[in-house]
């Protein structure tokens, strides 16, 4: 893979550049301790120290709201709608490039989602390694640490004042030259980037699970049962809160909205969250998770099994998110895990 090094002053005249065709959204800081991918404007602070943006960048390529189809109920009419705005997220950590990589898997095969597929052809993702880890995070004890493919761009701050950029793809390479001449990256710039690598992959094995992550359906296998479900859903809220800013949750709800002549309407998804009480919920009102322990249950085996057995990765990233979003305290599939790994402690 060619790596190149690109200079901090290189980047106001690029980013102008991208902007002219794409839409651009980079690292910035909201308020203390707060950061999200925002539109980039000239003059804009870039938060390159960020630990994790507050949002998950699913929402680029999944929005909270979305129209699939218009129609005419007079006419029978229907027309699909697709919106793919050209965009580039610089600025995605490696763990969130891993969960839109799972998200490629899940939603492009099969039946693929023309509405996903559409927005993901039509996005640039400059992955960017980061420099600090949050609280929260445990990204590098689930496999979600590195990531081989799914960005056209991987920047590594090696200095003040310098990255190494490497290749993903002819678009990612074709964007950065639009700079001049690129510059190939030297052996010490590259050992430098191994080295910013290390560094943060070792800050992040604070947080680690007790095992292997591999082990994790095995785990839940044993689990089905635990008193530990009982003991954390007595306080959820059911709020929905850790399924919205999670990266890898993709459920959602359509519904449709009609004129007040019953004529036109937009049929539309919206996100939906398998921790809202009313998410299970179907024809003749049977909830088949209807108490807050199944609830509780179904959202961990989803993270941890269910994900794992279609694609052979745990269906969470370690970004940490859900633990901060959480009110009651409870979301935390580290905690979980790791004391559903001591409960079972006397069979492995
Ligand atoms: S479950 Fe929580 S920690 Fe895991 S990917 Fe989702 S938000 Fe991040
Ligand atoms: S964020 Fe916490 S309180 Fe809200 S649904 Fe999730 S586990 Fe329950």
């Amino acid at each position: 893979m060619t790596t190149y090094t690109v200079y901090k002053e290189q980047l106001p005249e690029l980013f102008g550049k991208w902007s002219e065709e794409y839409s651009l959204y980079v690292p910035a800081k909201l308020r203390e301790g707060f950061y999200d991918l925002v539109a980039w404007k000239p003059g804009l602070e870039i938060a390159w120290d960020f630990d994790v943006a507050y949002n998950s960048p699913k929402r680029f390529l999944f929005p909270p709201r979305e129209a699939l189809i218009t129609f005419d109920r007079r006419t029978c009419e229907a027309k699909p709608v697709f919106e793919a705005p050209p965009q580039i997220l610089f600025g995605v950590h490696p763990y969130d490039v891993k969960a839109i990589n799972q998200l490629d898997q899940l939603l492009e095969g099969g039946a693929p989602d023309q509405n996903y597929v559409r927005r993901r052809e039509a996005t640039v993702i400059m992955a960017y390694e980061p420099l600090t880890v949050s609280s929260t995070a445990f990204w590098a004890s689930v496999g979600a640490g590195t990531v081989a493919h799914g960005f056209d761009l991987y920047w590594t701050k090696i200095g003040p004042a310098a990255f190494t950029v490497e290749v993903g793809s002819a678009k990612g390479e074709e964007l950065l030259s639009l700079c001049g001449g690129l510059v190939p990256a030297t052996a010490g710039d590259k050992e430098g980037a191994r080295r910013a690598r290390a560094r943060v992959q070792f800050r992040a094995r604070k947080n680690s699970l007790r095992y292997n992550w591999e082990e994790t359906p095995r785990l839940l296998a044993k689990c089905w049962d635990s008193p530990l479900w009982r003991r954390y859903s007595q306080m959820c809220l059911a709020c929905g809160s850790c399924n919205l800013v999670c990266p890898t949750c993709y459920c959602f709800d359509i519904r449709d909205e009609v004129d007040d002549q019953l004529g036109e309407g937009v049929r539309y998804r919206e996100w939906d969250g398998c921790m809202l009480e009313g998410f299970a919920k179907v024809a003749g009102n049977h909830n088949f998770r209807p108490k807050a322990q199944d609830r509780y249950r179904h959202r961990y085996f989803r993270k941890g099994k269910y994900i794992y057995d279609k694609i052979g990765e745990l269906g969470c990233v370690g970004c940490g998110r859900c633990v901060r979003a959480c009110t009651a305290g409870i979301a935390n599939p580290l905690k979980v895990f790791n004391e559903l790994w001591e409960e079972t402690a006397h069979e492995h």
